[in-house]
């Protein structure tokens, strides 16, 4: 039996307001209707009024509840899967932080080995963020595990990944980190930029051999001035690149994001969280990687050194706030945590987009992007208030 669900407007590709929703091999999928047609079968058509439907997905989060991918836990991450549906996010991948080959080695064979049994928003891949970074722009990461990239190492971590690995940062002052990109993205993984002291000239370098993201724009990275454009400015000059944004108003002063965003525009925007573990936690005291950090009135920092140590964002309110912030129009926003950072890991083809054939994974948002539903499979996971 199809369903058919209505809304004020879909933040999709296709248009029209109204989509089918029939069984497919894991549960409900999408089908669409011709535009301006309404359904047939009126009684099974579900009407929320006015709503949004989007579907978000988090390229680049550490952890949450308690829980960090590195624990090497897979009962700690199918727990985040779970309870990433309260944030909005119906996709995402787990991401590493620097540490030891066999410590990564042994992450990557975790995943692989259960992904697909997670209960909650879909592990479409993993982010591996380092270990190939440098130190002046080390940020929380552990600089003992920082090292030149190689492409022999890399591949052993992606066959214990069982090719899982999405997209994995890189600093481009590295030696040998032109041949690793050229290598690592012929092969079909995406290589971000990020934690990096580069030039321009040096990240261009990196761009031209199929670098496409920078990590985390304006954080860990070389800072734009008129003469030296750096990290930053190589992000804003560059095109075919999409650049991730923390929007926690943290990380990223709002007219600085706003600024960027209207710059590259949507289509190069990646909203991500680089959410840590004291994610739908209370303030307090915990870990990132090997190092202390404290949380307090939104921000996660190093307690040496009081370097931001990734966020407790939630990917819905990065929605609201780039609303309040007038960064955008709600199609904008949405785009920014859904088509455009499932592209830019190359996983578009299976989230990111209500289109016909996928599953039928997707948010109810109310006019001022504020998380209602979250819908897996065409079955309601998450009900806000409830
Ligand atoms: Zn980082």
């Amino acid at each position: 039996m199809s369903e058919y669900v209505h809304a004020a407007k879909f933040f999709s590709a296709a248009c029209g307001r109204d989509r089918r929703l029939s069984r497919g091999h894991r549960g409900r999928q999408v089908w669409g209707l011709p535009p301006g047609r309404r359904p047939a079968d009126r009684q099974n058509r579900r009407a929320v009024w006015p709503v949004d439907r989007a579907r978000l997905v988090d390229t680049h989060i550490h952890g949450l509840l308690g829980h960090d991918v590195m624990d090497n836990d897979w009962s700690g991450i199918a727990a985040m899967s779970q309870h990433l549906v309260e944030a909005g996010v119906t996709s995402w991948l787990p991401t590493t932080l620097t540490g030891s080959f066999e410590q990564l080695k042994a992450v990557c064979t975790t995943i692989a080995d259960h992904a697909g049994e997670e209960p909650g928003a879909k592990i479409q891949g993993i982010y591996f963020e380092g270990p190939y970074f440098t130190t002046e722009h080390k940020g929380a990461q552990n600089p003992k595990y920082f090292k030149n990239p190689s492409v022999a190492e890399f591949n052993e971590w992606q066959s214990a990944a069982q090719g899982l690995v999405k997209k994995i940062a890189i600093a481009p002052e590295r030696p040998g980190a032109v041949a690793f990109t050229q290598a690592v993205a012929a092969a079909g993984t995406v290589v971000a930029l990020g934690h990096s002291d580069a030039t321009f000239e040096q990240a261009k370098a990196c761009v031209d051999a199929g670098a496409t993201v920078f990590t985390h724009t304006f954080n860990g990275m070389s800072p734009l001035s008129h003469r030296a454009p750096g990290m930053v400015g190589t992000a804003m000059a560059l095109e075919g690149v999409t650049d991730e944004l923390i929007c926690d108003g943290h990380h990223v002063r709002p007219e600085v994001a706003t600024m960027l965003i209207r710059l590259v525009g949507p289509e190069h925007i990646a909203l991500i969280t680089d959410c840590m573990r004291a994610g739908m936690m209370p303030d307090g005291d915990y870990t990132l990687g090997e190092f202390a950090v404290y949380v307090k009135d939104g921000m996660a920092r190093l307690k040496a050194g009081d370097s931001l140590a990734g966020s407790v964002l939630q990917l819905k309110d990065a929605l609201s706030h780039l609303l309040a912030w007038g960064a955008g129009t709600p199609a904008a926003i949405v785009k920014m945590a859904t088509q455009t950072p499932a592209a830019s890991c190359g996983i578009q083809h299976r989230c990111g987009s209500i289109l016909p054939g996928r599953a039928a994974d997707y948010l109810v948002l109310d006019p001022n992007l504020h998380l209602l539903e979250t819908h897996l499979d065409g079955a309601l996971v998450y009900q806000a208030g409830h």
